[in-house]
């Protein structure tokens, strides 16, 4: 009896929420027999407005279909799953919930309940998503993030427009990665990244700022400097590039880059049209056969 009474203490003070619903898949499938005072608080909803209704009532446009589908295939062979699923507050406000549901039996061995069990992860969703954005730095090669990269470049580009002075930008892709990875393997493939960053780091100036803004490509902001010095110092950094030694494990991997280079007009208003121009000399870079600069038109 003790533990009846502790078990409703329990329930009712936690700040777990607690759903219990019949074992019972017919008719429209389960309906809620009991919710905890921690679900009233987070959903909005009374007790009373629930029991009686089917847990989809808490559904709505990002609880993701593959997870519904995945707990209701669980629940229908009779067993508990754990899982992370989005439901909706009465007031239409979208939680995330760490969702623990086990079936309950009676003494028979007759399934009769599942209860939920579920966790508010809002909170901790809301600090991974800031941590995702403050990643400044690429972890495997020490460039800037993408996100880091632009940011840094949207406020050199209304510098540069500002007091009119040049900005120009270096779009590099390895070639052909995709044979050093299946020839050597991806570890191998990540070394390679990481020595490249390094031989690119050797050539360029302090102010020079290098991106990854996508798996093998980077992007290299130039402050100050026109288109002409700028294909030099792509020249220079491609034939780097290709007498770096790279040595990942027992291998010497030889490797080239194309490179693609642009300078800020007067008529570009963002700087996504600069990079835009950079890969589009890339491309031809690629075109006209690898290992190649060339400049934007
Ligand atoms: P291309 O000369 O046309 O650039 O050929 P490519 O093989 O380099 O082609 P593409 O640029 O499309 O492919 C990039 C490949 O780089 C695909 C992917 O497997 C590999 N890659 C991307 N990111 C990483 C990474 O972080 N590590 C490793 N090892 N490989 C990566
Ligand atoms: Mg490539
Ligand atoms: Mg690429």
């Amino acid at each position: 009896m003790i533990l009846n009474t502790l078990c409703k203490t329990l329930i009712t003070q936690t700040d777990d929420l607690v759903i219990v619903y019949e074992a019972n898949f017919d008719d429209g499938g389960p309906r809620i027999v009991y919710v905890n005072p921690a679900f009233e608080k987070l959903m909005g909803y009374s007790a009373d407005e629930v029991i009686g209704q089917s847990p989809k009532l808490l559904n709505g446009p990002n609880t993701d279909k593959q997870t519904r589908y995945k707990i209701n295939r669980a629940l229908r062979k009779g067993r508990g799953i754990r899982t992370e699923l989005q439901k909706y507050s009465k007031s239409g406000q979208a939680h995330w919930l760490d969702m623990n549901i086990v079936p309950l039996y009676d003494d028979e061995g007759n399934l009769q309940y599942f209860a939920s069990i579920e966790r508010d992860l809002s909170r901790y969703k809301k600090m991974q998503r800031q941590l995702a954005n403050m990643a400044l730095f690429d972890s495997l090669t020490g460039a800037l993030s993408r996100g880091a990269f632009m940011q840094h470049a949207d406020k050199e580009f209304t510098r540069a427009k500002r007091y009119n002075r040049p900005l120009s930008v270096i779009m590099i892709d390895i070639d052909h990665f995709k044979i050093v990875n299946d020839q050597y393997g991806h570890a191998a493939g990540d070394r390679v990244l990481k020595i490249f960053v390094e031989a690119i780091e050797e050539e360029i100036r302090s102010t020079d700022v290098l991106g990854r803004i996508g798996g093998e490509e980077f992007t290299l902001l130039l402050p100050d400097t026109p288109l002409k010095s700028a294909s030099y110092l792509a020249e220079r950094i491609r034939e780097r590039i290709n007498k770096y030694p790279y040595i990942a494990g027992v291998n010497l991997i030889d490797i080239t880059a194309s490179l693609g280079v642009a300078v800020l007009t007067e008529v570009d208003n963002q700087f996504k049209e600069v990079l835009s121009r950079a890969d589009q000399a890339l491309y031809k870079a690629k075109n006209a056969g690898r290992n190649k600069v060339k400049l934007a038109a």
